[in-house]
């Protein structure tokens, strides 16, 4: 009846010969060649372009993309090799000096080999009995993080696949918090229904329209607070909205906060915020995704360490602690808060020494073992190892601010953090400033820098003004790829410039 019978070794004398198992021999040797490899491809990595950048289509082709699922197996060495001679030759390189893009960082080593280890003990850090070094090893992690950017060392938290989810993570704690824990039961419709209310700037990440989304909230509960002249929360507009809001019978149940917006760095004024939500009785959640890990340094202004003051903030270990994706951490400063949020059991099943169960402080159930990575990566490094990093890269970025600041054809715009904002101006256009033209060449400038492979930055939109952004969260980068920089950008804009030009497109 069934096909495939005649091959099953479940009844021979040397025990079950599955299709996925591999001896220990083949096991090494394929292993080894592997990790040969890929030493190499690291080592090779400043010489080859930032992007191949292929084409969909040829993309599609390399694998064969629309071929039906094979039927039989294929050696495992075999696939290893292509595998790994498809994602060297066609993928684009966070861990290239030269890419400064988004806010992806460059892959910490011992983070790559720490994920090898924990899938081959493949641990459930959902619960303490199926993982216990491993769970105790991810509460020390939170604990260490915590520590790291001074927040307080006995607060609760977990690791999650990214800051999109530690912030998801800190608004559904915020609004248990808010509204009780009944709320899990009735939904935010039920009796006591309300109109709901969550203040964020207009700088803030996309996470918040995701996060009220899924909360149940709807993007309606927004309040979006304008900014200042440095694109901070402008407190005074949350103020009175807060104000207005509550005589109106709304219920406020969240302030997010941004330490490092995404576009250029700017880090709310949080010891001011801090303050207002303590007043008003409402949850203070920060956005640490990008700018959080920098409160480690000395050199933190008082703004960014008043993230310390938060209920909860959300952490990415893999942008600024350089943890491979991913690792996204949420901290929260009760962590019985988070308890309440998402554990099932009843509260009197808590004991003051047990064992943590992280299936009940977040929405996963069967976890992977992503601190490993991160706590291997914060000892190699140290907390020294850490402020020197990220000191560096801010550092950079400041020299680059200066270096593209000293160009003729370059606007520097802004500089906050690791992140340097800067637009090409071509010279015969800087008497009289035409600002459509501008977006269009930058726009079309960043396309073909990206294509070229010979450097990586993204874009942000200031004021209504295409500008070029650069953000350094990248331990190979040099003053050697900081002093490259402006050149490219320059040789690329004046080659788009010219093509607009004789283009009849104005
Ligand atoms: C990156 C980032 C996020 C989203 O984090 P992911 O890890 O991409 O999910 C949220 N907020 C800020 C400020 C960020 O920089």
């Amino acid at each position: 009846m069934h096909d495939g019978t005649e091959n099953s070794a479940i009844e021979s004398d040397q025990g079950r010969e599955a299709p996925l198992a591999m001896d220990a021999e083949s096991f090494r040797r394929t292993g080894h060649a592997l990790v040969d490899s890929i030493a190499d491809f690291l080592k090779s990595l400043p010489e080859r372009p930032v992007t191949p950048n292929d084409s969909l289509d040829a993309i599609r082709a390399l694998i064969d993309g629309d071929s039906a699922l094979p039927e039989n197996g294929t050696d495992s060495g075999e696939l290893l090799e292509r595998a790994t001679r498809l994602l060297f030759d066609h993928s684009l390189f966070n861990a290239h000096p030269r890419f400064m893009g988004y806010v992806t960082s460059s892959p910490a080593p011992i983070g790559m080999l720490g994920d090898f280890l924990a899938a081959a003990v493949n641990q459930n850090v959902g619960a303490w009995r199926l993982s216990p070094v491993a769970s105790e090893i991810e509460v020390q992690t939170v604990r260490w993080i915590a520590e790291l950017v001074g927040y307080p060392r006995d607060c609760g938290g977990l690791l999650v696949s990214g800051g999109n989810m530690a912030n998801i993570v800190g608004l559904l704690t915020a609004r248990v918090a808010a509204l009780g824990s009944s709320v899990r039961d009735t939904g935010i419709g039920g009796p006591n229904a309300a109109t709901l209310r969550v203040y964020a700037s207009t700088e803030t990440h996309t996470w918040i329209q995701k996060a009220v989304d899924i909360a149940g909230l709807g993007t309606h509960a927004i309040r979006w607070i304008p900014v200042d002249a440095r694109l901070r929360m402008n407190v005074d507009a949350l103020r009175d909205a807060i104000t207005e809001d509550q005589r109106a019978g709304a219920r406020p149940i969240m302030v997010a906060a941004t330490a490092g917006s995404v576009s250029t760095g700017a880090v709310d004024p949080l010891v001011e915020i801090a303050r207002v939500c303590r007043e008003a009785g409402i949850w203070l959640h920060v956005d640490g995704a990008y700018g959080g890990f920098a409160a480690a340094l000395p050199t933190a202004s008082d703004d960014l360490r008043a993230l310390a003051l938060a209920d909860s903030v959300a952490l990415d270990p893999h942008k600024w602690l350089y943890a491979p994706l991913e690792a996204g951490c949420v901290l929260v400063r009760h962590s019985e808060r988070l308890r309440e949020a998402f554990s099932y059991h009843p509260v009197y099943y808590h004991f003051g020494e047990e064992a943590t169960n992280f299936f009940d402080f977040g929405p996963q159930n069967s976890r992977g073992f992503r601190a490993l990575k991160v706590w291997l990566s914060l000892q190699q490094a140290g907390r020294n190892g850490y402020v020197r990093m990220i000191g560096d890269d801010i550092q950079l970025s400041r020299e680059l601010y200066e270096q593209v600041d000293a160009y003729e054809e370059l606007e520097a715009m802004s500089q906050d953090l690791s992140i340097t904002t800067f637009r090409y101006v071509p010279p015969n256009l800087k008497a009289e400033i035409d600002e459509t033209y501008l977006n269009q060449l930058n726009q079309e400038l960043l396309e073909r820098l990206q294509s070229s492979g010979e450097a990586f930055i993204s874009n942000a939109v200031i004021g209504g003004r295409y500008v070029l952004r650069a953000c350094i969260v990248n331990f190979h980068t040099g003053a050697n790829d900081i002093q490259a920089l402006p050149e490219i950008v320059v040789r690329h804009g004046r080659a788009v410039h010219e093509a607009l030009q004789s283009s009849d497109v104005r």
